[in-house]
């Protein structure tokens, strides 16, 4: 029998909830996390008294009461309701497309004007079997949309023209005809009261926890401690790379103290025109509600990824997802290792998805 029942891989939400569930169950566990601090992509840092979405900004939603029940269980959650502001030139919208959006941009007042518009402009573009996603976009949305508040915001995100872009990266692009702001359609919705880390740190009470420690780098060593293990890294990062590795889009984040109470008066506003290097600019404060003398904005640049970078959001084009196939083969062969959490399935997953996963990963143990 080893030193511990098992050994986590990442201190990322995954993880924290799958060792949450084992230390339950009397299983003594230890966490290596690679990073100096716990939390993964959910890293929240205070900042002149706001907490800063390190990583990008994080709403919390679902529709599961099941898993809202949970996280509560180690945060109080605030009211915030995500309603995004899209800026094109000197034009504010909001978002998603909705009765707002539509009076915006056409001054109509009723959803029936809207309908009419939207309709016309559809049927004008003539396109009915989209070959690449300006095509698909034309035919969902329209013109106006489509190059006001599509077209530069989708090309900046995944570095190539939507002309150049495979049709299936937008499937569909929702409308509402009502006025309606809120950008989930979930039945709840927050941020944790005093930040992500904090609901993290609770899931971990009691846990041991080595920061600053890569698995991978020993990972002969850590194998003999424990009788099992949950990876939350990349899958093909502990297979060494053999078959190539997967792809990714990358972030770069520049965050700034302004000397200032409110730049922007939303935590989200999107740039949807080309020339704006940057997607969004995000105001940390508002997500809480803040009322601090100064404030913390973080513009989001995306980036080609590369081997060594911070991976973001997963490629899974066919090429893709032929290729994991192939990683998550391997994976099966490896019979006390566990991949799990969004870098360990290659598949993006928001929240609420990861911690069902999680704690079906801990239901499915058989002992
Ligand atoms: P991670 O958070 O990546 O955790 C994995 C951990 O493993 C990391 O801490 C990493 O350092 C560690 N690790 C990896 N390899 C090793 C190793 N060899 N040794 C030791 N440690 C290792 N979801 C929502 O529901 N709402 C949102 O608004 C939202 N916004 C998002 C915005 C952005 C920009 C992105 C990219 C994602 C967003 N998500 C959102 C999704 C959310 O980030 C994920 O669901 C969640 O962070 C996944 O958690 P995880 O534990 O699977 O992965």
């Amino acid at each position: 029998m080893a030193e511990f029942d098992y050994l986590i891989v990442g201190a990322g939400l995954y993880g924290s909830v799958f060792v949450h569930e084992m230390k339950k169950r009397g299983k003594k566990c230890l966490v290596l996390e690679k990073r100096d601090k716990v939390g993964g992509n959910i890293y929240t840092e205070e900042i002149e008294g706001i907490q800063v979405h390190r990583y990008g900004a994080h709403i919390f939603h679902t529709s599961d009461p099941i898993i809202w029940n949970y996280v509560n269980q180690f945060a109080d959650f605030n009211r915030y309701t995500n309603s995004p502001v899209a800026r094109y030139k000197d034009e504010l919208y909001n978002l998603p497309f909705n009765m707002n959006t539509f009076h915006q941009l056409w001054g109509v007042a009723t959803p029936a004007e809207a309908r009419e518009i939207i309709e016309r402009q559809k049927k004008e573009c003539g396109i009915t079997q989209p070959k690449n996603l300006e095509e698909q976009a034309l035919m969902l949305v329209g013109r106006d949309i489509y190059e006001k508040l599509v077209k530069g915001y989708t090309e900046k995100q995944w570095g190539r023209q939507a002309s150049e872009l495979p049709a299936f990266i937008i499937k569909r692009l929702p409308v509402r005809f009502i006025y309606d702001n809120n950008y989930f359609n979930d039945c709840y919705q927050g941020i944790p009261i005093g930040g992500y880390t904090k609901m993290i740190e609770k899931m971990l009470e009691g846990v041991e926890v080595k920061t600053n420690t890569d698995y991978l780098a020993e990972k002969e060593v850590w194998d003999k401690i424990a009788d099992r293990i949950l990876f939350t890294g990349g899958i093909d990062d502990y297979f060494g790379y053999c078959y190539g590795p997967l792809e990714y889009r990358s972030l770069r984040f520049e965050s700034e103290v302004l000397d200032m109470e409110n730049y922007q008066g939303n935590a989200v506003v999107n740039y949807t025109e080309y020339e704006v290097p940057y997607t969004r600019i995000i105001e940390h404060k508002h997500f809480e509600f803040g009322k601090q003398e100064k404030t913390v904005i973080t513009r989001e640049y995306p980036l080609d990824w590369q081997c060594g970078m911070d991976a973001y959001y997963p490629v899974n084009n066919e090429e893709n997802n032929a290729l994991y196939e192939k990683y998550r083969a391997l994976g099966e062969k490896e019979n006390k290792v566990l991949f799990g959490g969004r870098l360990g399935m290659y598949r993006y997953l928001d929240m609420d998805k990861v911690v069902k996963a999680a704690l079906q990963a801990v239901e499915g143990i058989k002992e």
